[in-house]
């Protein structure tokens, strides 16, 4: 860095003058100083990993750092999630970006030094890197203060655990009434793509992901007796087929869906005729209107099959998290940015679509904004498995991505 310091130098006394390559390399080398930091941030949060609504210390951590750094910290925004907020000028515009904090139910058996002290929880889906790469952006933003508006640092618990998770928790408490955000942005680590890739799609990128329980419930009896019973497992057996004319027959077929039936449970004995039958099915979609369709379809299907062999279903259609849409103009914003800082070959435009689910999309149902995967590494074990482990290499390259955002949307 030393032979360059003098343009650094210069180019931090103006303003947005400068080439794209010399912000580039400004965002770079400047966050470059907080590696070792930033590396010994992320590896305390993973060696204490804590649950969703249970990020006491991860949250403590940041909202202390964040104090530090000269943010105005709010504590507790949806039971543990932290904003800090940090104003520069007389900018009207604000701009949102959001970590998750929370850890997995997981052993961890990945043998590192700063492995999980807690046993049964690990932070195996990279959230110690994301709260990490935002906290070396809350510190880069506070030393160069290079943007005229308001940003809000946005500390998320709680993303793991389906329904009534953290982005919704947030939300409901007042997130962006309290804090105005004219857009929002977030990212998520990618294994099995290499390190410092990024990767983005303009709209719908990750699916909708509801669960439906179905009781068929009918008449129990004498397995001799059919005639005087109503079989459930018949009933179920022929729902089962009946359910695979869903995608194939209800949804376009520039459209994709998923009904999976994970479980199917009935009876205890070869001689007697048992009183119900459940199924568990996992439905996928990626658009709205598709994902309303399939919740009918099912409904009317299972209803309706029952009834015409005289059982009743019983239907628990939990919808878990929404459709995550990126909205076009953002998307396209923080492609320009990600590719001014890793060069054009390190970012994929329009990747393929995640069939993972992820609550940021409740955030992008109010407001505008992107959701990106970082790649982790090609060979890096996957999401939610008990070896994973976050890269590291991964954390200059986010928080330089997340400080020339917010230079750049409020720009002076
Ligand atoms: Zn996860
Ligand atoms: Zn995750």
């Amino acid at each position: 860095m030393s032979e360059h310091a003098p343009e650094i130098e210069s180019y931090l006394g103006t303003t947005l003058k400068s080439s794209p390559l010399m912000r580039q390399y400004c965002a770079l080398t400047d966050t470059l100083d907080s590696r070792a930091e930033l590396e010994a941030i992320r590896r305390n949060i993973h060696q204490n990993p804590e649950l969703a609504f249970d990020e006491v210390r991860t949250s403590g951590l940041v909202a202390s750092l964040l104090e530090t750094w000269g943010f105005t910290v709010t504590r507790a925004v949806g039971g543990t999630g932290v904003v800090g907020t940090l104003k520069c000028g007389q900018g009207g515009r604000s701009v949102g970006i959001r970590a998750d904090m929370d850890a997995l139910p997981i052993y961890e058996r990945s043998g590192l030094p700063y492995a999980s002290v807690n046993e049964g929880r690990m932070h195996a889906c990279g959230h110690d890197g994301h709260t990490a790469i935002l906290l070396g952006a809350a510190k880069q933003l506070a030393r160069t203060r290079n943007f005229d508006g308001t940003v809000h640092l946005i500390f998320q618990p709680a993303e793991e655990i389906g329904a009534g998770g953290g982005a919704e928790r947030m939300l409901a408490d007042g997130l962006f009434e309290r804090f105005p955000c004219d857009a929002i942005f977030g990212l998520h680590n990618h294994p099995g793509m290499e390190q410092g890739n990024f990767l983005f799609r303009s709209g719908p990128f990750m699916a909708a992901c509801d669960t439906v329980t179905i009781t068929i419930r009918g008449k129990g009896g004498h397995a001799a007796r059919p005639h005087q019973s109503i079989d459930p497992i018949l009933v179920a057996g022929s729902l089962v087929m009946a359910l695979q004319s869903v995608v194939a027959r209800y949804v376009d077929p520039n459209e994709t869906a998923v009904v999976t039936i994970g479980t199917l449970h009935a009876g205890h004995a070869p001689n007697v005729i048992p009183d119900s039958a459940r199924m568990e099915i996992s439905v996928r979609s990626f658009s709205p209107e598709v994902r309303a369709s399939l919740e009918n379809r099912i409904r009317q299907l299972a209803t309706a099959h029952a009834e015409g062999y005289g059982a009743m279903a019983e239907i628990d259609y939990v919808r878990g998290y929404p459709v995550l849409v990126n909205s076009e103009r953002e998307t396209e914003f923080a492609r320009q940015v990600a590719e001014e800082l890793v060069g054009a070959d390190k970012v994929v435009g329009q990747a393929a679509r995640i069939a993972g689910s992820e609550d940021f999309a409740y955030f992008l149902q109010e407001r505008p904004g992107c959701f990106v995967r970082l790649g982790n590494g090609a060979n890096q074990p996957l999401l939610h498995n008990a070896g994973y482990d976050f890269n590291d290499e991964n954390l200059t390259v986010g928080a330089a991505y997340w400080t020339r955002l917010v230079e750049r949307y409020l720009g002076r």
